[in-house]
């Protein structure tokens, strides 16, 4: 089945951004799609329509985007502003994670458009946009959750990669490569309880010596359990990162 290569209409990908989609696009056809994506004028990351200069969403997507609360002090997830259960029984290995919008409204059609729809270009204006929503840590190092291998060829490009470009660039952060890699692909965390999800990524990253005595903000979209976030987080601090910082696009839970 060919990818679309126009913008996907507004609404329409909530659903299946939501579900995780079957059906990667081949290479070619991602690369193609990401290509007319660079050459046309710059659209909303949600609906299409011209966005307002300088953020990724038109004025009206832009209103309908919400902030999560602060939440837990150390994940982020929703609630009371103080250590949440979880954090309590088994603190993570990052120090801190927030996300610049909660997963709803336009925001699932944005990360559709990122993810599955060829839209790489979204992810420049997407990657500045969280740099102006979360408070990135003067200095940090700024490290992507590296995409599995099968997943980067079938996409055609890396999404958090390409997020933690912009985001760097936006924040006057150093932008450090290679310094994550997966050891072994991992199966799609979509269906999987807390639990399950964690076990999938245990030991699935390794971080190389660059990271050692650097803060470290690892960049990715959407933050569910936070099991992945966990698991790299572990492996940056083996390799002796000071402190570890996790930015996302969106929180899912
Ligand atoms: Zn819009
Ligand atoms: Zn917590």
């Amino acid at each position: 089945m060919p990818p679309p290569a126009r913008p996907v209409p507004a609404g329409g990908s909530a659903a299946a951004a939501g579900a995780g989609r079957r059906g990667a696009p081949g290479a070619l056809a991602a690369l193609g799609a990401a290509l007319l994506d660079l050459l046309l004028p710059p659209r909303c990351a949600a609906c299409g329509d011209p966005p307002e200069p300088g953020t990724p969403f038109c004025p009206t997507c832009g209103e309908a985007v919400d902030r999560p609360d602060p939440g837990c002090p150390r994940c982020g997830r929703p609630g009371p502003e103080s250590l949440c259960g979880p954090c309590h029984l088994a603190p993570p290995s990052f120090d801190a994670l927030r996300a610049a919008a909660g997963f709803g409204g336009p925001m699932a059609d944005a990360v559709h458009a990122l993810k599955y729809a060829g839209r790489a270009a979204v992810a420049e204006s997407l990657g500045r946009w969280m740099a102006s929503r979360v408070e990135i840590p003067a200095g940090a190092a700024v490290v992507p959750v590296p995409l599995g291998r099968r997943r980067r060829i079938a996409r055609g490009y890396d999404q958090a990669s390409l997020l933690a470009d912009a985001l760097a660039r936006a924040a006057g952060s150093p932008r450090l490569r290679a310094a994550l890699r997966r050891v072994r692909e991992t199966q799609p965390q979509v269906g999987r309880d807390r639990a399950a999800r964690a076990a999938n990524v245990r030991g699935a990253f390794a971080a190389s010596p660059a990271v050692a005595g650097r803060d470290v903000v690892l960049v990715d979209d959407v933050v569910t359990t936070g099991a992945t976030a966990d698991a790299c987080a572990r492996a940056l601090r083996e390799a002796g990162a000071r402190s570890v910082t996790v930015v996302a696009l969106a929180r899912a839970e």
